[in-house]
């Protein structure tokens, strides 16, 4: 009998491994998702963002976030998601007051952004407050890029990638990072994310020209529209079976939520942008007016479920790429 049918949920396969009671550990990134919005809509989206999406950050939320970081000497970094979280109207105003707190900041760029009408110096902005840029790019083919993320992507991204590079990004010794994330193209797990680099950098500059820093290799989740196209397909279940069978206890003391706190587009908190999309609450703290500091959250319990699964399959995942 396979592990996954003696003891199915997750607490209890973290249970039957000594690993119990996840707890946040060292505080130390806040990754706000600034709205569902996105010029794209990308198949595997687990945010089913998209073109038609309206939910937003409002500015007064935006100001409230950046009151609790000054309260929360612990984070040393801030992520912004979406959406396309560059086409929000809060993504400027969060990057100036996060650099002023001398914070990291990561852009979860999507590269097609950099082309949307009234965004022409949007790699400026970047580049001029040193925002680290982790870009999106399943593949080094056209065909795969296309598919997955709409046709004309692959080319946009790679105007995208060049436009960066031209500025410095992904250049030694620029002090301008640039990784790129791959995720696979349909329900399997990641490759080893040390070799797929190698072939990415081989790939991309041999075939384009072009440089970056690390990749990150990401395991898709099955929720939201990932889930949906899974399902229509008839392989929802044998995917959810993948990655069970796949449980990595190894992976769990590296879980990014152990490290993070997640805010959503209306103040709401969250132990990770996985639970925020399945609206599963951080426990006693429900949004950013009703704490004092994000540091309140240090050493909470971790709002687990089925779909943690997707973090400790094989070599694990997080927003950073593969765990082991
Ligand atoms: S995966 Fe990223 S780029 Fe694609 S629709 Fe979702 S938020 Fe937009
Ligand atoms: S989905 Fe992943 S990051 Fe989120 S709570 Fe579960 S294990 Fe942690």
């Amino acid at each position: 009998m396979s592990h996954t049918l003696m003891n199915p949920s997750f607490e209890g396969r973290l249970e039957a491994a000594g690993l119990s009671g996840l707890r946040r550990d060292r505080l130390e990134t806040a990754q706000i998702n600034l709205g569902r919005y996105c010029n794209q809509a990308c198949l595997h989206c687990h945010v089913e963002a998209g073109p038609l999406r309206t939910e937003r950050m409002e500015p007064r939320t935006a100001e409230r976030i950046l009151e609790l970081l000054a309260q929360s000497p612990a984070i040393r970094a801030v992520d912004l998601t979406g959406g396309a979280p560059e086409l929000h109207e809060v993504f400027r105003p969060l990057v100036l007051g996060a650099r002023s707190l001398g914070l990291e900041v990561i852009d979860r760029c999507n590269l097609t952004c950099l082309f949307v009408a009234g965004q022409e110096d949007l790699a400026d902005f970047l580049r001029d407050h040193q925002v680290r840029v982790v870009a999106s790019l399943p593949c080094y083919t056209q065909a795969n890029v296309d598919r997955q993320r709409g046709t004309g992507v692959f080319d946009q991204s790679l105007r995208g990638l060049f436009m960066l590079n031209a500025l410095g990004y992904g250049q030694e010794g620029s002090g301008l990072e640039l990784d790129l994330v791959f995720n696979p193209l349909g329900p399997s797990l990641p490759p080893p994310q040390a070799a797929l680099e190698a072939e990415y950098k081989r790939r991309l500059k041999d075939d384009f020209g072009i440089e970056f820093n690390r990749l990150l290799t990401v395991t898709n989740m099955p929720i939201k529209r990932f889930s949906e196209q899974l399902r229509r397909v008839g392989r929802e279940e044998t995917y959810w079976t993948l990655l069970e069978d796949a449980f990595n206890p190894e992976a769990v003391p590296h879980l990014m939520c152990q490290n993070l706190v997640s805010i959503g587009y209306d103040g709401r908190i969250y132990d990770c942008d996985f639970n925020q999309m399945l609206d599963l609450p951080a426990e006693g703290a429900p949004d950013v007016w009703s704490i004092r500091s994000f540091e309140d959250l240090a050493k909470a319990r971790i709002t687990t479920g089925r779909h943690c699964f997707g973090c400790t399959a094989g070599c694990g995942s997080s927003c950073g790429g593969s765990l082991l």
